[in-house]
């Protein structure tokens, strides 16, 4: 099929389905393009919770659609690619988790929502990197286990001196390799612009960087700012978002290589195949959805 009639066929069945389709920043701007909302993961996750449509299309990676079941756990819940993982949420095991709690028995497990549900349902709360400095202040505990990203684990301890913090050693391979080396390089050949980057990178970048913050950040920064040109440190899904939303403005990446392999896997024949043939179903143990619910539902309280 052409993607004129991909685009007719996935509408024709979103309504005879009465689906709605949600698509992270980071997705093909195709996708985007025929998503009913676009957002960074604390968006998405609010819609899929408020949603009445009874299929939710996620257009995202693993941990995002499964994210989605826990909270609306009676709707049908479809990934279009089934392999779109995310190998940061799969860096940590339960085993750790049980072992960090264990040497740390008073500390509070504060866990990134780029983890699998199992790891959420052994949390005490869940964060996203828009939320994440809400979530720690929002507790009494001393120390926090923070799980699994390392980098934003950091990034959130220097808003909290006085609070002891004990990281996991997971990351982002798409942020990570982002280095200093790409910061010097952006302000020699912009030096007007200012650099954005997502807390997923390295301490050392953001501490180089004019603002941190999560994908929704970025953007309203961009929107907000006076500038006409902007490096942005994140995956280069946002660049359509970015460039739709001010389009007097410029927008660069820092790394010439900033893709997300398993964000990239959904394409439009991805989302047709995912609602002709219902596929792939998002299924989970009730124990976990139950348990995993909380941890999401306190975050989403906070
Ligand atoms: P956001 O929370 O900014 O949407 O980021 C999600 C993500 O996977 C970043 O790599
Ligand atoms: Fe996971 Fe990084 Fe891809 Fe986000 S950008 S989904 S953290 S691999």
């Amino acid at each position: 099929m052409e993607k004129n009639e991909y685009i007719a066929e996935i509408l024709r069945l979103k309504k005879e389905k009465n689906a709605v389709i949600i698509a992270h920043l980071y997705q093909w701007p195709e996708i985007q393009d025929i998503a009913d909302f676009v957002g960074d993961s604390l968006d998405l996750s609010r819609k899929a919770r408020d949603t009445d449509a009874e299929v939710i299309v996620f257009c995202g990676v693993w941990f995002m659609a499964e994210t989605a079941k826990i909270l609306s756990p009676n709707k049908t819940v479809l990934l279009p690619e089934k392999g779109a993982g995310c190998p940061m949420a799969d860096m940590i095991t339960l085993e750790d988790v049980q072992h960090l709690r264990k040497t740390h028995p008073k500390a509070a497990v504060v866990c990134y929502v780029n983890s699998s549900a199992e790891i959420k349902a052994v949390s005490d709360i869940c964060c996203t990197s828009s939320n994440a400095v809400r979530v720690v202040e929002s507790l009494a505990a001393e120390e926090i286990i923070f799980i699994p990203d390392r980098n934003l684990g950091q990034y959130v301890a220097r808003f909290f001196p006085n609070k002891k913090f004990i990281f996991f050693d997971g990351y982002c391979p798409t942020h990570n390799k982002i280095s200093l080396a790409d910061i010097e390089r952006a302000r020699i050949a912009r030096p007007l612009a200012p650099i954005l980057v997502h807390p997923e990178c390295t301490p050392e970048v953001i501490d180089h960087a004019d603002f941190t913050g999560s994908t929704a950040q970025i953007i309203e920064y961009a929107q907000n700012s006076l500038q006409e040109e902007f490096i942005i440190g994140t995956e280069s899904g946002i660049l359509h978002r970015l460039e739709q939303l001010c389009p007097n403005k410029k927008f660069y990446t820092l790394h010439a290589a900033m893709l997300c392999p398993n964000m990239k896997k959904t394409r439009l024949q991805s989302v047709y195949d995912a609602l002709a043939k219902m596929q792939y179903q998002i299924e989970l143990p009730e124990q976990i959805i139950e348990q995993a619910a909380i941890s999401l539902e306190k975050m989403l309280a906070v």
